[in-house]
């Protein structure tokens, strides 16, 4: 017994473990720029682009409310794994976690999305029912109606022949609204999220909603 206590206590005396003991590591007084926490209002108005919404990998965790003349991302905490890509992904700046806003600024980095118009052609019947849906091709050709046909080129896509025509892909904002009035399911957008180097305007402090 005495011999086992004389050990126990040879073991406590060792210098690692008194160096570990008395040199304990305390949690750091700067927060670290990895650090992801619940993402935050900055206060910049939120445009509704939706890219929070498209990236987040949580369902559940992230919306967009209409609020009084705008919009507001609010977080779920309760569905939140707190990556951050959210605050990545949102062009302007709405959204800040931990030091993660900071150090994109820093870096010159952020996520780029861009969307890929796919159409069945064994599937599509060519109604025009998405050109017409589609709100990109309303702004562009307020005349466009059912049938999808255009006499503009700076729609999304128009009805021609008898076909879809995709002429500026480029000017998709992801919506998915042609998709959910196609009666065929013969439209689908892809979105690429694309990680880039770029200097991004850093908004400035006072700027606000
Ligand atoms: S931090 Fe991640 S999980 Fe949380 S809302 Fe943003 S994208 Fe979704
Ligand atoms: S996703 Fe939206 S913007 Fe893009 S083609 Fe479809 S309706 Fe138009
Ligand atoms: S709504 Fe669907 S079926 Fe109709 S033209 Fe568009 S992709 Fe084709």
């Amino acid at each position: 017994m005495a011999v086992s206590l004389f050990w126990y206590m040879v073991e406590f005396a060792r210098f690692e473990w008194i160096k570990k003991f008395l040199f304990a590591k305390t949690a750091p007084l700067i927060t670290p720029a990895h650090f992801r926490g619940f993402p935050e209002p900055t206060g910049k108005a939120c445009q509704h682009a939706l890219f929070c919404m498209m990236v987040c990998p949580a369902p559940g965790a992230i919306e967009v409310l209409h609020e009084g003349d705008g919009w507001k991302p609010k977080i779920h905490k309760g569905h939140c794994i707190r990556c951050g890509l959210c605050v990545e992904a949102c062009p302007n700046g709405v959204l800040r976690s931990g030091r993660v806003l900071e150090t994109m600024w820093d870096q010159g980095t952020s996520l780029l999305f861009s969307f890929r118009i796919a159409i069945d052609p064994d599937l599509c019947m060519g109604c025009g029912n998405c050109c017409t849906a589609c709100p990109v091709n309303k702004l562009a050709d307020a005349q466009m109606g059912a049938g999808g046909h255009s006499a503009t080129d700076e729609v999304i896509m128009r009805v021609q022949g008898g076909d879809i025509l995709v002429l500026h892909e480029e000017k998709c904002t992801g919506c998915k609204t042609c998709e959910q009035s196609c009666p065929n399911d013969a439209i689908r957008i892809a979105r690429i999220l694309e990680g880039i180097q770029q200097p991004i305007q850093k908004p400035s402090p006072e700027a606000g909603p």
